[in-house]
Protein backbone atom coordinates (compact mmCIF):
# COMPACT_ATOMS: atom_id res chain seq x y z
CA UNK A 1 0.00 0.00 0.00
CA UNK A 2 3.26 2.26 0.59
CA UNK A 3 3.64 2.40 -3.49
CA UNK A 4 1.15 4.77 -4.43
CA UNK A 5 0.84 3.52 -8.48
CA UNK A 6 -2.53 5.22 -8.76
CA UNK A 7 -3.71 5.62 -12.28
CA UNK A 8 -3.78 8.78 -13.95
CA UNK A 9 -6.87 10.66 -15.95
CA UNK A 10 -6.30 9.99 -20.07
CA UNK A 11 -4.98 13.96 -19.97
CA UNK A 12 -2.37 13.67 -17.14
CA UNK A 13 -1.13 10.46 -18.81
CA UNK A 14 0.22 13.55 -21.23
CA UNK A 15 1.83 14.96 -18.53
CA UNK A 16 5.58 13.60 -18.43
CA UNK A 17 6.47 14.64 -14.92
CA UNK A 18 3.41 12.69 -13.75
CA UNK A 19 4.53 9.57 -15.70
CA UNK A 20 7.54 9.49 -14.89
CA UNK A 21 6.04 9.31 -11.10
CA UNK A 22 4.19 6.56 -12.13
CA UNK A 23 6.98 4.63 -13.82
CA UNK A 24 8.92 4.93 -10.46
CA UNK A 25 6.14 3.89 -8.30
CA UNK A 26 4.78 0.80 -10.64
CA UNK A 27 8.49 -0.20 -11.03
CA UNK A 28 8.74 -0.33 -6.95
CA UNK A 29 5.52 -2.52 -6.45
CA UNK A 30 6.95 -4.56 -9.18
CA UNK A 31 10.40 -4.88 -7.33
CA UNK A 32 8.50 -5.22 -4.19
CA UNK A 33 6.40 -7.96 -5.23
CA UNK A 34 9.53 -9.64 -6.60
CA UNK A 35 11.56 -10.26 -3.90
CA UNK A 36 8.43 -10.55 -1.13
CA UNK A 37 7.23 -13.82 -3.32
CA UNK A 38 10.86 -16.08 -4.50
CA UNK A 39 9.13 -19.04 -4.65
CA UNK A 40 6.44 -16.96 -7.25
CA UNK A 41 9.92 -16.48 -8.94
CA UNK A 42 11.01 -19.70 -9.03
CA UNK A 43 8.02 -21.29 -10.01
CA UNK A 44 6.37 -18.93 -12.31
CA UNK A 45 7.51 -16.92 -15.34
CA UNK A 46 6.67 -13.29 -15.08
CA UNK A 47 6.13 -11.31 -18.33
CA UNK A 48 5.99 -7.78 -18.45
CA UNK A 49 2.87 -6.00 -20.66
CA UNK A 50 3.21 -2.58 -21.90
CA UNK A 51 5.42 -1.57 -19.23
CA UNK A 52 3.35 -1.76 -16.02
CA UNK A 53 0.93 -5.11 -16.65
CA UNK A 54 2.12 -8.48 -15.91
CA UNK A 55 1.57 -11.95 -16.47
CA UNK A 56 2.55 -14.74 -14.70
CA UNK A 57 2.73 -18.14 -15.65
CA UNK A 58 2.59 -20.95 -13.72
CA UNK A 59 2.98 -24.46 -16.00
CA UNK A 60 1.10 -27.73 -15.41
CA UNK A 61 1.93 -31.42 -15.69
CA UNK A 62 -1.11 -31.62 -18.47
CA UNK A 63 -0.60 -28.56 -20.58
CA UNK A 64 -3.06 -30.19 -23.30
CA UNK A 65 -5.72 -28.99 -20.88
CA UNK A 66 -7.04 -25.05 -21.14
CA UNK A 67 -5.73 -23.04 -18.49
CA UNK A 68 -7.17 -21.11 -15.95
CA UNK A 69 -6.47 -17.05 -15.40
CA UNK A 70 -7.42 -15.28 -12.24
CA UNK A 71 -7.08 -11.35 -12.87
CA UNK A 72 -5.76 -8.56 -10.25
CA UNK A 73 -5.36 -4.89 -11.07
CA UNK A 74 -2.91 -2.88 -8.76
CA UNK A 75 -3.66 0.74 -9.35
CA UNK A 76 -5.50 2.64 -7.69
CA UNK A 77 -7.79 6.04 -7.52
CA UNK A 78 -5.57 8.52 -7.05
CA UNK A 79 -6.43 11.09 -3.90
CA UNK A 80 -4.48 14.04 -4.71
CA UNK A 81 -7.07 16.08 -3.85
CA UNK A 82 -7.78 14.70 -0.67
CA UNK A 83 -4.36 14.64 0.91
CA UNK A 84 -3.78 18.17 -0.39
CA UNK A 85 -6.73 19.75 1.44
CA UNK A 86 -5.73 20.85 5.18
CA UNK A 87 -6.58 19.02 7.94
CA UNK A 88 -10.09 18.70 8.65
CA UNK A 89 -11.16 18.56 4.97
CA UNK A 90 -10.04 15.57 3.72
CA UNK A 91 -11.93 12.56 4.29
CA UNK A 92 -9.31 10.08 5.22
CA UNK A 93 -8.50 9.75 8.56
CA UNK A 94 -5.36 7.95 7.92
CA UNK A 95 -2.56 8.73 5.24
CA UNK A 96 -3.79 6.65 2.64
CA UNK A 97 -0.29 5.33 1.40
CA UNK A 98 0.95 4.31 5.08
CA UNK A 99 -0.47 1.07 5.27
CA UNK A 100 -1.63 1.82 8.76
CA UNK A 101 -3.18 -1.12 10.64
CA UNK A 102 -5.89 0.06 13.35
CA UNK A 103 -8.76 -1.49 15.51
CA UNK A 104 -7.64 -4.82 13.64
CA UNK A 105 -8.14 -3.40 9.90
CA UNK A 106 -5.98 -2.56 7.29
CA UNK A 107 -6.40 1.17 6.10
CA UNK A 108 -5.50 2.54 2.89
CA UNK A 109 -6.13 3.30 -0.57
CA UNK A 110 -6.04 -0.26 -2.53
CA UNK A 111 -7.33 -2.47 0.73
CA UNK A 112 -10.37 -3.36 -0.71
CA UNK A 113 -9.43 -2.24 -4.57
CA UNK A 114 -7.29 -4.43 -5.22
CA UNK A 115 -3.60 -4.40 -3.70
CA UNK A 116 -5.04 -7.54 -1.39
CA UNK A 117 -6.13 -8.92 -4.42
CA UNK A 118 -2.84 -9.20 -5.93
CA UNK A 119 -0.86 -10.16 -2.74
CA UNK A 120 -3.68 -12.66 -1.51
CA UNK A 121 -3.39 -14.60 -5.19
CA UNK A 122 0.72 -14.40 -4.54
CA UNK A 123 0.57 -15.74 -1.34
CA UNK A 124 -1.36 -18.81 -2.53
CA UNK A 125 1.04 -19.22 -5.09
CA UNK A 126 4.33 -18.82 -2.71
CA UNK A 127 2.70 -20.96 -0.27
CA UNK A 128 1.79 -23.67 -3.13
CA UNK A 129 5.13 -23.00 -4.62
CA UNK A 130 7.04 -23.16 -1.24
CA UNK A 131 6.18 -27.25 -0.95
CA UNK A 132 6.99 -27.99 -4.66
CA UNK A 133 3.18 -27.85 -5.81
CA UNK A 134 2.55 -28.06 -9.37
CA UNK A 135 -0.41 -27.68 -10.54
CA UNK A 136 -2.37 -29.83 -13.49
CA UNK A 137 -3.74 -26.94 -15.55
CA UNK A 138 -0.88 -24.43 -16.60
CA UNK A 139 -2.38 -21.20 -14.32
CA UNK A 140 -1.93 -17.22 -15.79
CA UNK A 141 -1.93 -14.45 -13.17
CA UNK A 142 -2.23 -11.30 -14.99
CA UNK A 143 -1.79 -7.71 -13.44
CA UNK A 144 -3.14 -4.84 -14.85
CA UNK A 145 -2.11 -1.17 -13.75
CA UNK A 146 -5.14 0.71 -15.09
CA UNK A 147 -7.97 -0.70 -14.24
CA UNK A 148 -9.53 1.99 -12.95
CA UNK A 149 -9.71 4.23 -15.72
CA UNK A 150 -10.70 1.27 -18.25
CA UNK A 151 -7.77 -0.91 -18.46
CA UNK A 152 -7.16 0.18 -22.26
CA UNK A 153 -3.18 0.18 -22.02
CA UNK A 154 -3.54 -2.68 -19.23
CA UNK A 155 -6.41 -5.56 -19.21
CA UNK A 156 -6.47 -4.22 -23.27
CA UNK A 157 -2.98 -5.44 -24.05
CA UNK A 158 -2.89 -8.58 -21.34
CA UNK A 159 -6.00 -9.68 -23.82
CA UNK A 160 -4.19 -8.87 -27.08
CA UNK A 161 -1.25 -10.79 -25.86
CA UNK A 162 -3.19 -14.14 -24.67
CA UNK A 163 -4.99 -13.74 -28.10
CA UNK A 164 -1.33 -13.35 -29.61
CA UNK A 165 0.77 -16.39 -27.85
CA UNK A 166 -2.41 -18.61 -26.81
CA UNK A 167 -4.92 -17.82 -29.51
CA UNK A 168 -8.65 -17.08 -29.41
CA UNK A 169 -11.05 -19.11 -26.48
CA UNK A 170 -7.50 -19.86 -24.70
CA UNK A 171 -8.97 -20.16 -21.05
CA UNK A 172 -11.51 -22.69 -19.11
CA UNK A 173 -12.09 -20.48 -16.35
CA UNK A 174 -11.30 -16.97 -15.55
CA UNK A 175 -11.60 -15.15 -11.82
CA UNK A 176 -11.31 -11.41 -11.95
CA UNK A 177 -12.07 -8.68 -8.97
CA UNK A 178 -14.73 -10.00 -6.41
CA UNK A 179 -17.02 -8.88 -3.75
CA UNK A 180 -16.19 -7.98 -0.02
CA UNK A 181 -17.17 -8.73 2.93
CA UNK A 182 -19.55 -5.90 4.03
CA UNK A 183 -20.38 -5.54 8.02
CA UNK A 184 -23.68 -3.50 9.31
CA UNK A 185 -24.73 -2.47 6.03
CA UNK A 186 -28.20 -4.32 6.23
CA UNK A 187 -29.83 -3.30 9.45
CA UNK A 188 -30.99 -6.72 10.01
CA UNK A 189 -28.34 -9.15 9.75
CA UNK A 190 -25.61 -9.22 12.83
CA UNK A 191 -22.91 -11.14 11.12
CA UNK A 192 -21.22 -9.80 8.17
CA UNK A 193 -21.36 -10.93 5.28
CA UNK A 194 -19.52 -12.36 2.47
CA UNK A 195 -20.53 -11.58 -0.54
CA UNK A 196 -19.79 -14.41 -3.69
CA UNK A 197 -20.21 -12.80 -7.32
CA UNK A 198 -21.32 -14.73 -9.53
CA UNK A 199 -21.54 -13.01 -12.47
CA UNK A 200 -20.07 -9.58 -13.48
CA UNK A 201 -20.32 -7.78 -16.94
CA UNK A 202 -17.16 -8.43 -17.85
CA UNK A 203 -14.63 -8.93 -21.28
CA UNK A 204 -13.90 -12.62 -20.70
CA UNK A 205 -11.76 -14.78 -22.97
CA UNK A 206 -12.91 -17.83 -20.85
CA UNK A 207 -16.43 -16.83 -22.19
CA UNK A 208 -15.69 -16.29 -25.96
CA UNK A 209 -16.02 -12.61 -25.83
CA UNK A 210 -13.49 -10.69 -27.17
CA UNK A 211 -12.90 -6.91 -25.81
CA UNK A 212 -15.13 -4.47 -27.21
CA UNK A 213 -14.31 -0.52 -28.37
CA UNK A 214 -14.96 1.22 -25.47
CA UNK A 215 -18.06 3.56 -25.94
CA UNK A 216 -16.66 7.39 -25.39
CA UNK A 217 -16.85 8.32 -22.25
CA UNK A 218 -17.38 4.89 -20.17
CA UNK A 219 -14.72 3.80 -17.67
CA UNK A 220 -16.06 0.47 -17.00
CA UNK A 221 -16.80 -0.89 -20.55
CA UNK A 222 -17.82 -4.41 -20.78
CA UNK A 223 -20.18 -6.83 -21.89
CA UNK A 224 -21.94 -9.82 -20.11
CA UNK A 225 -20.51 -13.55 -21.29
CA UNK A 226 -22.18 -15.10 -23.69
CA UNK A 227 -23.17 -18.96 -24.33
CA UNK A 228 -22.58 -20.61 -20.87
CA UNK A 229 -23.96 -18.99 -17.40
CA UNK A 230 -21.45 -17.66 -15.16
CA UNK A 231 -22.63 -19.75 -12.38
CA UNK A 232 -22.77 -23.10 -14.01
CA UNK A 233 -18.53 -22.13 -15.55
CA UNK A 234 -17.61 -21.71 -11.80
CA UNK A 235 -19.21 -24.48 -10.73
CA UNK A 236 -17.64 -26.73 -12.89
CA UNK A 237 -14.52 -25.43 -12.30
CA UNK A 238 -14.52 -25.62 -8.65
CA UNK A 239 -15.54 -29.68 -9.10
CA UNK A 240 -12.65 -30.52 -11.95
ZN1 LIG B 1 -10.97 -2.73 -8.76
Amino acid sequence: MTFPAASRAPQDAKNAQLRLEAAKEFGALHGFLDSTFPHVGRAMTKTMVNKHSAIYHWKGTDSTQRPYLVYAHCDVVPVDDQINRPPGETQWSVDPFAGVIKDGYVWGRGAIDLKHMVVGWLEVFEDLASTGFQPKRDIYFAVGHDEEIGGANGAKEVAAWFAEHLGPDCFAFMWDEGMFVIDELIGFVREPIACVAVAEKVSSLAENCTIPVRPAGALHYSRAPRRRACVRARVRACVS
